[in-house]
């Protein structure tokens, strides 16, 4: 897809025999199979059967975590690996920002949370860059310096 905006794109040929997915309201509490919040009675949510190698599982989804699922996937997804397929996909290509677009679509908290997550990998992968590049150049604090300077002239 020439002109698609999303982030993470799976490469998938695994995918359940039948599933379902409907949002539903909170009766009782759930927790998100994403980010392990809690959902709360009368919350919204998705609720997606998948019937897998003979076996049905269950999987409940909170709307932040639908969110990312929507605006950053493109069709294909692992439930419970969201988060953890964003973070790679995103690390990829960490120079680059997401589509506005994309970041638009997601609900506040869910934004929040690939903001930080974002801001996290480009300061890992800045650090890895640094000392990458240049093996040599360990920063000294400066009163290493001042103390290497003094043994270097007593000597
Ligand atoms: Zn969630
Ligand atoms: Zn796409």
């Amino acid at each position: 897809m020439s002109n698609c905006t999303c982030i993470v794109d799976i490469d998938f040929n695994d995918a359940a025999e039948i599933s379902t997915s409907t949002i539903r309201k909170a009766r009782k509490s759930h927790e998100c199979c994403e980010c392990d919040r809690e959902i709360i009675v009368g919350e919204h949510y998705e609720e997606a059967t998948l019937l897998y190698d003979g076996s049905w599982d269950r999987y409940r989804t909170c709307l932040d975590c639908l969110s990312v699922r929507s605006a950053m996937f493109c069709g294909c997804w692992y439930y419970t690996h969201t988060w953890e397929e964003l973070e790679e996909s995103l690390r990829e290509r960490w120079e680059e920002l997401p589509p506005s677009s994309a970041m638009m679509a997601l609900t506040p908290r869910a934004r929040e949370m690939v903001c930080d997550m974002i801001e996290k990998i480009w300061e890992e992968e800045t650090l890895k860059e640094e000392t990458e590049g240049n093996p040599n150049s360990i920063r000294l604090d400066p009163r290493d310096q001042a103390e290497n300077h003094l043994i270097n002239t007593t000597d």
